[in-house]
């Protein structure tokens, strides 16, 4: 008998459980030169302690073979049988099992192997061990470190919740006092960034022509503070507009910028500056840059205004006090951030899809606001959705342009205008098939990038300013 031709059958089993994502171990029982029983480990998907690969064969070859004898059977498995399987072999009177790899893990009572060859019993199994073992075993040691990996990154994403961001806005004496005071703010240091060669100095610098700009390294905490309200604040406290000049500070030294080390920032910041210059109806003279290099300025400048309280500043003790008392924008924002579920995440952030009639909102009509599940700011009023049938929310308009962004989409061969919100996080998209007496668009939006707070509970939450948006029909 080809043992390996076989193996390779169970393999090609191993692999469906595999794709499955389940432990990967395959099986196949042959009789008279016949495949008559194939299976693979499915508990997962079955939910089910007995789907192992090995016991869905013997059940199948039972069928097919008409008996529960498979006397002349031969089994061939991926792994050592569990004592488990190994009980049921015997019991099957299987004649022969073949495997490829030994499992360490699973012989409970030593190894399988025993049970199978216990004398004991008035049927022995004949072991063949050893075919293919090194693809069986390399396939299992895969799908194990994988899931390890997995573990260890899914812990590292809950703790690695600080994030770091550089910001340049004039004199860094006085932006690093600032920003440290922020709640969510965890460490700050001063420091020339994104210059063109070599190792800056105060005085290098202050002599211009180095192109580095004074700026601080922030270190905050994501789950407490998000990256567009960091922004937000910050553009409270330097002149967006001004070109190479804070306060009295003149040079390129002095000019605004955010430089970012994490692409996924892009996003954020982008549309951020987008919003805040058409706030402003002016251009944005802010920077956005990847971050090209950072050298931390020399030690007195540290924490420069705490150890020289009264030395100049261009942003006002006023400033400071604000970013003290820093509350967070939105009450839901802080209870909502950092508590997305793999939807969500995968919605807001990766711009997936959430299914058709299967989500919160689609068929939900209650008076209140829907905003933005990761930062809170309000997207949608109820008064403005309507039924279009298409199994999501569907809205024929956004509270206001500047909470949203639209964006062309050609990815699904198709041609579509994204929407995201101000802070980045995509809902959905815009098409303009909507009933032409509501305007003629329809605002597609995901359930899983909104959060629903009712009428009862705008007061409460915030978004009292937004009732009178409710209109005198809706119940
Ligand atoms: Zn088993």
């Amino acid at each position: 008998m080809d043992c390996e031709f076989y193996m390779e059958k169970a393999l090609e089993q191993a692999d469906i459980a595999l794709a499955l994502d389940e432990v990967p171990i395959g099986c196949v029982i042959v009789m008279g030169g016949e495949i008559v029983g194939a299976g693979y480990n499915c508990r997962n998907m079955r939910k089910n302690a007995l789907c192992h690969a090995e016991m869905i064969a013997l059940n199948e070859a039972c069928e097919r073979f008409g008996d529960w004898r498979l006397e002349d059977a031969v089994l061939f498995v991926t792994v050592e049988p569990c004592p488990m399987c190994a009980g049921a072999i015997l019991q099957a009177r299987v004649k022969t099992v073949v495997f490829g790899a030994r499992n360490p893990k699973a012989g409970c009572a030593g190894s399988a192997l025993n049970i199978l060859q216990a004398p004991g019993f008035n049927h022995r199994v004949e072991i063949i061990e050893g075919v293919l073992k090194d693809r069986c075993a390399a396939l299992m040691k895969d799908y194990f470190s994988g899931i390890r990996r997995k573990i260890k990154e899914k812990k590292l994403g809950e703790m690695n919740v600080i994030k770091q961001i550089y910001l340049a806005g004039g004199c860094f004496w006085g932006i690093e006092k600032y920003l440290s005071l922020i709640p969510g703010v965890t460490k700050t240091e001063v420091g020339y960034a994104n210059g063109k060669s070599g190792i800056p100095s105060y005085e290098k610098v202050c002599r211009g022509d180095t192109g580095f700009a004074e700026a601080v390294r922030v270190e905050y905490d994501d789950s407490r503070l998000s990256l567009s309200e960091l922004l937000a604040l910050y553009y409270d406290v330097v002149d967006p507009t001004s070109i190479n000049r804070q306060g009295n500070d003149k040079g390129e030294q002095y000019r605004t910028g955010v430089y970012y080390e994490d692409d996924a920032d892009t996003d954020i910041i982008s549309g951020s500056l987008t919003l805040l210059g058409e706030s402003l109806r002016k251009p944005v003279a802010i920077e956005m840059k990847k971050l090209e290099n950072f050298y931390p300025a020399e030690e007195y400048h540290q924490k420069y205004l705490d150890k020289n309280p009264g030395g100049y500043c261009h942003i006002g003790a006023s400033s400071f006090e604000a970013a003290r008392n820093y509350a967070g924008g939105y009450k839901s924002s802080q209870e909502a951030r950092g508590k997305l579920t793999d939807l969500q995440l995968a919605v807001t952030r990766r711009g997936a899809t959430e299914p058709p009639f299967d989500n919160e909102y689609w068929n939900f009509f209650e008076p209140g606001v829907y905003v933005d599940i990761a930062d809170g700011a309000p997207l949608f009023m109820s008064s403005n959705k309507f039924d279009s049938g298409c199994g999501w929310p569907s809205f024929s308009k956004p509270i206001d342009k500047k909470f949203i962004k639209t964006l062309p989409d050609a990815s699904l061969g198709m041609r579509r205008t994204e929407v995201k919100s101000g802070g980045g996080s995509h809902l959905g998209h815009v098409f303009d098939d909507g009933p032409e007496s509501l305007g003629g668009l329809r605002y597609c939006i995901n359930s899983a990038a909104l959060r629903f707070v009712p009428k009862s509970k705008m007061e409460e939450e915030g978004y009292g300013g937004l009732l009178p948006l409710i209109t005198e029909n809706e119940k």
